[in-house]
């Protein structure tokens, strides 16, 4: 492994200073907190300290944004856009130092922040330009033809907690804050505990769009202690992270009945086809496998290339990965930065280790980097993989990919989908066509055909989410703004109260009841007719 490597960061070459970040932390309203040392994941160095917010704090969060949230929903949709607008530009005008707070609590390349930013200006516009609209109350076929009618109307749900992660903590946060409050709800925000500060900055910048007081409450503090907290006062709760984590979090939120969308983890499967063009597909294999260094629900973990361009593919695809350059400096230079903890390199070494005491074979990487950053693991990738090996079957997480041979497009098929998860997938071919027939049997919420992910994760106006362990429900889209909605069916009837009419033998209204139903159901089938009727 020929890897060059980079200097790690300091906060002295970053534009923000400790004092500031020391600051944005007395944003959190908890005074009776302990605190949680935060650190610079490229050197273990601290940052800052943030308080430790316990029950009595998210009490004190969740009943602040309570008590304005009737304000907030009663403001028009365009208010609330126009505000979330300015919020998208205020983020893209201060995004040095957003992408340095990024780079110093994650470790990973600013290569892979800038993804973060650009990510708030298209949520924002979606949102600001959608919201209006899918908001609006819409008319529905009524129980029976031109004597009823049905109309449907939204309000918000009021108080929604987010729960976030560390690896996407600007887009992954934002990416529920954004529709939440768009559609009138009220926030209490709790970031990961490694990442606390970009979250703040956050927050520190809706309130200079015009974020009314209280509307956003940042609450930071450990999952396992603020996270049920939270869970147990809101109304509904946005959560992203592991599958394990979300399924004590959709456990707790039942017990509650309050609704939930869950996005957890993946095992993302990347097929190649025989037609695909072995240079340009290793070339974007390695953006889905190596992004954020792996840390990224989407990235690619599964390499399934048919057999007929196997070889071809391989040794562009390990060629390509070994030209990747390591480092954790605030600049634009290093290809690939850190994992952000001890516990994530532990987890991407075990994976690694054990799939080759299983006899896997290792085609390039496969080493820890002290002497880049503390937590820094080469660019991966392996072949021979037992199936029943965690790294075959679980969430890695990390710079680690495994390539399979298949003898054909469906045991492609058949391999993408012998999975638990179910998130993103991505396929490869020199004929589009072709690959959307073939995405469209890739069991995942996402596929993207000759892309990795972003094309997915990027398309705003399409839902996103997981099958099977990978999450429940979908963000993005209007489908990510409905969620974060409670719906009011108004029916009227034109007719007095659909029952037996004074002095209607009950029999006959029985049957004219069957039959009306019955033709009903036959009329709206007929072109033209449907719309009329209701
Ligand atoms: P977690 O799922 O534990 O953490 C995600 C968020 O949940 C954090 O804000 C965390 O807080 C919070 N949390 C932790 N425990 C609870 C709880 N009991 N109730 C409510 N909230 C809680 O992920 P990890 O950081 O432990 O990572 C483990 C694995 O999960 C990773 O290796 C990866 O496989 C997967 N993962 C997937 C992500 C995705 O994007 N889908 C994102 C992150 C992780 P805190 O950390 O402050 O304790």
């Amino acid at each position: 492994m020929t890897h060059e490597t980079k200097q790690s960061p300091r906060i002295t070459d970053a534009t923000v200073s400790q004092e500031r970040l020391q600051a944005l932390s007395s944003r959190v309203s908890s005074k009776e907190s302990g605190q949680l040392t935060v650190r610079e994941s490229a050197t273990e160095e601290p940052l800052g300290t943030v308080p430790n917010c316990g029950q009595a704090a998210v009490e004190t969060a969740v009943e602040r944004t309570r008590n304005v949230q009737e304000s907030w929903a009663n403001r028009d949709p365009e208010d609330r856009a126009e505000i979330l607008d300015r919020f998208g530009t205020l983020v893209y005008e201060h995004r040095d130092t957003v992408l340095d707070i990024l780079q110093l609590e994650t470790g990973k390349s600013r290569k892979h922040a800038v993804e973060e930013v650009a990510d708030i200006s298209i949520n924002c516009s979606y949102c600001a330009s959608n919201a209006p609209d899918v908001l609006a109350s819409d008319r529905r076929t009524g129980a029976f033809p031109l004597v009823t009618t049905a109309k449907v109307t939204y309000e918000s749900v009021g108080v929604v907690g987010v729960i976030s992660p560390w690896n996407y903590p600007v887009t992954l946060a934002m990416a529920d804050v954004i529709p939440a409050l768009v559609a009138g709800n009220t926030v209490v925000l709790k970031p990961d505990e490694q990442t606390p500060f970009v979250a703040l900055m956050l927050a520190e910048l809706l309130e200079k769009a015009g974020l009314p007081d209280g509307v956003l409450e940042v609450v930071t503090g450990q999952g396992e202690v603020t996270g049920p907290a939270l869970i147990d006062q809101v109304d509904y709760i946005a959560f992203t992270g592991g599958t394990e984590t979300g399924r004590v979090v959709a456990e707790q939120a039942g017990r509650n009945l309050i609704d939930t969308s869950l996005e957890l983890g993946g095992k993302n499967p990347l097929l190649v086809l025989d037609d695909a063009d072995p240079t340009k597909t290793a070339r974007g294999a390695v953006q889905a496998c190596f992004t954020n260094a792996g840390q990224l629900c989407l990235s690619a973990e599964r390499i399934y290339v048919d057999e007929a361009i196997y070889d071809e593919f391989l040794d562009a695809f390990v060629g390509a990965t070994r030209q990747l350059t390591l480092g954790t400096e605030l600049s634009y230079e290093p290809d690939v930065g850190s994992l952000i903890s001890a516990d994530q390199l532990a987890r991407v070494k075990s994976h690694v280790n054990d799939a080759l005491n299983d006899g896997a074979t290792l085609l390039t990487g496969g080493r820890h980097r002290p002497d880049v950053g503390p937590y820094v693991y080469e660019p991966t990738v392996l072949t021979d993989v037992d199936d029943e090996t965690t790294l075959a079957c679980e969430e890695t997480f990390g710079p680690v990919v495994t390539v399979e041979s298949v003898p054909d497009t469906s045991a492609a098929i058949t391999a993408a989908n012998d999975s638990e998860y179910g998130l993103n997938g991505s396929v490869w071919t020199g004929d589009r066509e072709r690959g959307i027939a073939v995405a469209e049997q890739v069991d995942c919420g996402t596929v993207c055909v000759n892309d990795g992910f972003t094309s997915g994760w990027a398309a705003v106006d399409a839902p996103m989410g997981g099958f099977g362990d990978s999450g429940l429900g979908r963000r993005q889209g209007p489908e990510g703004i409905k969620r974060f909605l409670e719906s009011r069916t108004v029916a009227t009837s034109k007719v007095g109260p659909l029952t037996v009419p004074p002095g209607m033998p009950t029999s006959w209204y029985a049957r004219s009841l069957m039959t009306m139903s019955h033709l009903k159901g036959r009329l709206t089938k007929v072109p033209g007719i449907g719309r009329l009727l209701s």
